[in-house]
């Protein structure tokens, strides 16, 4: 079972609103199991919603239309639909006598436009309006079908899942559904993991049912996501295809793999120190608190999250963290940082980070020189030198997944 969406309205052509009802019945789609190849957006003209239904039409099983079912003059999804049917627009009486009670109840009256709203296709059965005043609709098309839903958001939610997804799910017949799994990497060029997962891409590529699909997203500072995508019976074949893959990809790609779906790499980091019965104590300079902040939200942090001593000021890095004088972008300063916040804060480990930030240069160093230090029980103080792309922004918040990525190779490792 093939479905597109087309949204309806010159609105979204302009940019003014974002389609969101497009990505919302995409989402759903897949969880039904429901193949969408095509998400189609038109305007409020006649000739074109005709034309984008024919083409939707012709290439799936169903098409769901959501917009242009209000009273205004700009409002013809229905007649659009008519037209692809072939048939006249009949005036429904259950539909109207329904717009005109939820006119009275609100103490208003009812304005002629509002009628139109109860135009029904000729062979079109009604979806009953529970909130807004416009029914969707169910219009068969030889053994195709044309969904039409409104464009209010709330008011579409409800009817696609009141109605227009058991429809689509019963016409399908065999349940199916489409889950996907993310896994998150961070410390590997794309390249590399391209090189690493090819041969497998290309293995599972062969295709079938419960067989799942590979995909890999760079994400920035979240580093490159793979996405695994199977299509089975039910919830519980498709999370067995997708562990026995989960398990074959992290064989592939080894430690990079620090979380999964929406766990966040500080999440990670969390559970490793607190697993340990440990403590994380941060000193920072360029990242002025972010990594702190990052952890923080992390719900639970305060069971294994000290603080952060943000030591912005030579100065401050030599009075609060006894870093010794010299310059303070360089390994050693990383490293006496690191030591002096597991010290000051009585933590049972510490990462900290200084370096330029940019845009201007300092000691000589170019923007995105960055040290990262760390220090931990049973082990020498130990920094390392980062060479980080992009602006200041960009510079400060790769510092932080990076320094985080440091201390959690060094935990699932230790
Ligand atoms: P109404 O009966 O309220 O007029 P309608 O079916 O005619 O509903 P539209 O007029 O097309 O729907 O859209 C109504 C409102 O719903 C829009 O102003 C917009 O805020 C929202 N909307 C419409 N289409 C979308 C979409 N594809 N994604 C997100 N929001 C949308
Ligand atoms: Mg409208």
């Amino acid at each position: 079972m093939r479905a597109e969406v087309l949204a309806v309205g010159t609105e979204l052509l302009l940019g003014q609103i974002a389609d969101t009802n497009s990505s919302w019945i995409g989402e759903r789609l897949a969880a039904s199991g429901i193949d969408c190849h095509f998400q189609t957006r038109v305007g409020d003209n006649a000739g074109r919603i005709v034309l984008a239904l024919r083409t939707a039409l012709a290439r799936s099983d169903a098409v769901i239309a959501c917009g242009g079912l209000g009273p205004t003059q700009d409002d013809i999804t229905r007649e659009a639909i008519a037209t692809v049917m072939g048939v006249e627009l009949v005036r429904d009486a259950v539909v109207l006598g329904r717009i005109r009670t939820l006119f009275d109840a609100r103490g208003r009256t009812m304005a002629e436009n509002n009628a139109r709203q109860a135009d029904v296709p000729v062979g079109a059965s009604v979806i009953e309006q529970l909130i807004g005043t416009a029914p969707g609709l169910i219009c068969p098309v030889g053994d195709k079908v044309i969904y039409a839903v409104p464009g209010v958001p709330y008011e579409m939610e409800e009817m696609m899942e009141r109605a227009v997804l058991p429809d689509l799910r019963k016409r399908a017949g065999e349940p199916a559904l489409i889950a996907s799994r993310t896994l998150r990497t961070w410390g590997l060029a794309e390249s590399t993991l391209a090189e690493r997962l090819g041969p497998r891409i290309e293995a599972l590529a062969e295709g079938g049912a419960g067989v799942p699909t590979l995909a890999f997203l760079a994400s920035g500072i979240e580093g490159i996501k793979v996405r695994l995508t199977v299509k089975a019976a039910s919830a519980l074949e498709a999370d067995d295809a997708l562990s026995a893959e989960e398990a074959r990809v992290r064989q592939l790609l080894g430690d990079t793999v620090f979380g999964v779906d929406e766990e966040t790499m500080e999440a990670a980091v969390g559970a490793l120190v607190l697993g340990r019965g440990w403590r994380l104590g941060l000193a920072e300079s360029l990242t002025g608190g972010l990594m702190a902040s990052r952890i923080v939200s992390v719900p639970g942090a305060s069971r294994w999250f000290a603080g952060s001593v943000v030591a912005y000021a030579s100065e401050v890095k030599a009075s609060v963290l006894s870093v010794p004088p010299g310059p303070v972008v360089s390994l050693e300063a990383a490293e006496a940082m690191a030591a002096g916040a597991l010290d000051v804060l009585g933590a049972d480990v510490a990462l900290s980070a200084t370096g330029v930030a940019g845009p201007d240069e300092q000691d000589g160093r170019p923007p995105g020189t960055v040290f990262v230090g760390l220090a931990m029980p049973g082990r020498d103080t130990e920094a390392v030198e980062l060479r980080l792309p992009g602006d200041r922004e960009r510079v400060r918040q790769m510092t932080v997944i990076s320094a985080l990525s440091m201390l959690r190779s060094r935990l699932v490792r230790a």
